[in-house]
């Protein structure tokens, strides 16, 4: 049986890429320096995040296509943020 944890979300600010149990207020304002209600209305509401392999199988089979017209690459990735984070570090 597969556990699936429904409880995780990812914010839904393009770059951003920040996931817990609940995108905060506090959050939308430091970070993006708007209200919660304005960025979910502006980018929609946070996406649950599962673990289950099944399900990030069928969300790739969805997704991907797509992705791959918009960008070359995921941006909000902790791969690529991570890279944002290096460059600016003078790497
Ligand atoms: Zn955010």
């Amino acid at each position: 049986m597969a556990v699936i944890f429904n409880t995780t979300v990812r914010c839904p600010y393009p770059t951003c890429g920040h996931t817990g149990d609940v995108i905060t207020n506090n959050h939308c304002r430091t970070a993006h320096k708007m209200e919660r209600k304005e960025l979910f209305g502006e980018f929609g509401k946070p996406q649950g995040i599962g673990y289950d392999p099944t399900a990030v199988n069928k969300n790739l089979e969805r997704h991907t296509p797509v992705q791959r017209l918009n960008n070359g690459y995921p941006s909000n990735s902790p791969y690529a943020k991570d890279r944002r984070t290096a460059r600016n570090k003078g790497w």
